[in-house]
């Protein structure tokens, strides 16, 4: 039998509000999800700022429901995380980036999220083994993408599963930086790689000066550290302006590119015009 998450639901009672009937039906829709095919991946590009190159792309998960229509992640990786069915969810992107990565996009360094809830579970460390085993994708093309919420409990599993991912040659960026409580601290509990700002400063970027000089501390401090950095959810010209003049490696957002299929990504790539800035 599989096991049973924390927090589950199994059925609809009157005294549920609308938000709980949408929890209840999203986890059972989900359940079938993975067998049904219903989910796959779209990858978004980082593209390096001095070279204008694609560097790397961040798999994305999506869910195609056939009634419900697109379910966005936003919604339902916490409905996951509540109902024990991360792990499968989690191990599913992993196998299937490492192998689109492999099969479609060429030497294209990649990055899965991983949920704090994933990383607080010992079979991870297998997951990411097999993924790369069976895709035959070599270690240093990954990254992992954790969130500060995994430095928050900083358990022991959660640390040791990060010193082994990164012993298996993988990369560890820490994703939505600057959001969470103590964000400096986190910095000296593990040697992550990429520093990935949140989407949040570079939007205040061009209204506010103080956003500006956060930017600009938080490259600097990166760069001092040894970590990249890559700066998310970029939408204008001006904002790339400013994050150039503060250093930045990478960039990533709508003004670049929107998230696409990986055989779209590789159209995007080939057509590329290298060291040229539009
Ligand atoms: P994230 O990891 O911070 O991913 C960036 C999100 O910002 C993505 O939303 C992306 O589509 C969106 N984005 C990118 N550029 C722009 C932009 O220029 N403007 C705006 N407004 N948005 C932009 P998405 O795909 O809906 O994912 C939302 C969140 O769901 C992710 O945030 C991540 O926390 C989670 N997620 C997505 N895929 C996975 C996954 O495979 N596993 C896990 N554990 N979490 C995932
Ligand atoms: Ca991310
Ligand atoms: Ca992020
Ligand atoms: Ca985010």
């Amino acid at each position: 039998a599989k096991e049973r998450g924390r927090g589950r639901c199994e059925y609809f009672a009157p005294w549920m509000g609308e938000r709980s009937r949408r929890q209840v039906l999203l986890e059972r829709e989900l359940r079938q999800a993975l067998a049904r095919g219903e989910l796959s991946l779209a990858w978004q590009p980082w593209v390096a700022i001095e070279a204008w190159e694609v560097v790397s792309a961040e798999a994305l998960v999506r869910w195609q429901h056939p009634t419900l229509g697109w379910v966005p992640p936003s919604e339902f990786i916490p409905v996951a995380e509540k109902c024990g069915l991360i792990g499968d969810i989690g191990a599913w992107v992993l196998q299937r980036a490492c192998q689109e990565a492999q099969t479609v996009l060429g030497d294209l360094r990649i990055s899965v999220n991983v949920s704090p809830v994933q990383m607080m579970h010992a079979g991870l460390v297998d997951d990411v083994r097999r993924a790369l085993a069976q895709s035959g994708l070599v270690p240093e093309r990954l990254e992992v993408e954790i969130t500060e919420g995994v430095m928050l409990d900083a358990t022991p599993t959660a640390m040791s599963n990060l010193h082994q991912i990164k012993a298996l040659g993988v990369q560890i960026a820490l994703d939505d930086f600057g959001t969470g409580y103590s964000s400096l601290a986190y910095l000296r509990r593990f040697p992550f790689d990429t520093l990935k700002i949140d989407r949040a400063f570079v939007r205040e970027l061009l209204g506010y000066p103080d956003a500006r000089a956060i930017v600009r501390t938080i490259v600097e401090l990166a760069r001092l550290l040894g970590m990249q950095t890559v700066a998310e959810g970029v939408e204008e010209a001006a904002q790339l302006d400013v994050l150039q003049e503060a250093g930045c490696t990478a960039v990533q957002g709508n003004l670049l590119a929107e998230p696409v299929s990986s055989e779209a990504l590789r159209r995007m790539i080939d057509g590329w015009d290298v060291g040229t800035r539009p």
